[in-house]
């Protein structure tokens, strides 16, 4: 499955928001290197347009469908070389399919900051910096190769070459890989070094609990981000830890107070979701109503393939229904009726909430 690496500098709230997220209790202790291990957590993604769907089909359950984040340790200046847990995180982030980068936008003086002062675009740097030596290092590397293997006039190696020096020129003026915009072909080129700036970024700002607005830490993290063309996500992380702990009637209840609709964490998964390039289709029977993950994009049968491998190897036809379509004819049947039911082969490209029933041979 496709996951989320939480990167930040040490104290910024990284652990908090994992624990909150993931609902489990690791400890989030006040002090750099606590949160070692790379820790997974698997979430449900909220979706309100399940509980719709439930109130018409009455299903005996509802499962959503979840989301991998992974709590990477603390990063520190001097990561790329080694310094703290350097090259043990590096690696896990390279493991990520994109990155969550949580900003702290809170002063607390009982909370120690590794650079002695709360500075959201000086953290954000220091953090981008070791990404970019990071992969800095692995495109030298790669070129030496490429340079190397090229000179018996070998075509591949010397396609491979042009991109590394490309690469190399580009971080060298301080970007991050994804905002070079490679061809599909120059990517294949260059897969194997999991280059970590390449990936999609999403910045966390985590405030004040009245910090979310006329916040000049949390202006600093969105300017940041513009430039790059990144999404910001603000939350305060240390609410977010007390409203899961909280029973449903009192969460309402507090998020009321709070003039909210829902927890924040809300936003950072559906954030994240969107940032993997992801998309949900539905399953609607008696028995269960189901949120199921695609890649944007994906044809019928790969979509009957997250169900099980057998439904994509005998895949037939998928009925589908869009889901606007499932709500205003207040189910499947009122859906064929009005003509909204559709029979669709193995070139169709599943759309974002279509209600599917797929047709398989066994
Ligand atoms: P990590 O090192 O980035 O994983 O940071 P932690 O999640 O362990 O948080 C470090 C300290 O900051 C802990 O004592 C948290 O309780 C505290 N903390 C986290 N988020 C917030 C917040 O939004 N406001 C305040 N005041 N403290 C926070």
């Amino acid at each position: 499955a496709l996951h989320c690496g939480i990167v930040g500098l040490p104290n910024v709230g990284k652990s908090t928001l994992f624990n909150a997220l993931t609902q489990a209790t690791i400890a989030a202790e006040n002090y750099p290197f606590c949160t070692i291990d790379p820790n997974i957590g698997v979430v449900p993604v909220p979706d309100p347009r399940m509980d719709k769907l439930a109130d018409i089909v009455k299903p005996e359950r509802v499962l959503p469908t979840t989301i991998e984040f992974v709590d990477i340790a603390g990063l520190v200046a001097g990561a790329s070389k080694g310094e703290g847990l350097g090259n043990q995180f590096l690696g896990n982030i390279r493991e990520t399919d994109a990155i969550v980068h949580v900003v702290r936008c809170f002063e607390d003086d009982n909370v120690v900051h590794v650079a002695g002062k709360v500075d959201p675009t000086g953290d954000i740097e220091v953090i981008n910096t070791e990404l970019a030596l990071a992969d800095m290092a692995s495109v030298e590397k790669a070129l030496q190769r490429a340079a190397k293997a090229s000179k018996s006039g070998n075509k591949e190696e010397l396609a491979k070459k042009q991109v590394l020096e490309k690469v190399a020129k580009h971080l060298d003026n301080g970007e991050p890989v994804r905002s070079l915009n490679l061809t599909e072909d120059e990517l294949k080129l260059i897969k194997e070094l999991c280059l970590i700036t390449i990936k999609p970024t999403l910045y966390i700002a985590n405030v004040q609990e009245d910090g979310f607005v006329d916040n000049p830490m949390l202006d600093q993290v969105a300017d940041y981000a513009a430039k790059e063309g990144a999404k910001v996500v603000s939350v305060c992380a240390a609410i977010e830890a007390e409203i899961v702990q909280l029973e449903d009637d009192e969460k309402k209840e507090f998020l009321d107070e709070l003039g909210l609709e829902e927890p924040g964490l809300n936003r950072v998964v559906r954030a994240a979701y969107e940032l993997l390039n992801l998309s949900t289709y539905f399953t609607a029977g008696v028995k269960e109503v189901r949120a199921w993950t695609v890649l944007k994009g994906a044809l019928a049968p790969q979509a009957a393939g997250v169900i099980h491998t057998d439904f994509e190897k005998g895949f037939i036809r998928a009925e589908v229904i869009s889901y606007e379509d499932f709500i205003a004819c207040n189910g499947e049947q009122g859906a064929k009726d009005a003509g909204k039911w559709r029979l669709e082969g193995k070139e169709y490209v599943v759309q974002d909430g279509d209600v599917i029933h797929f047709r398989f041979n066994v």
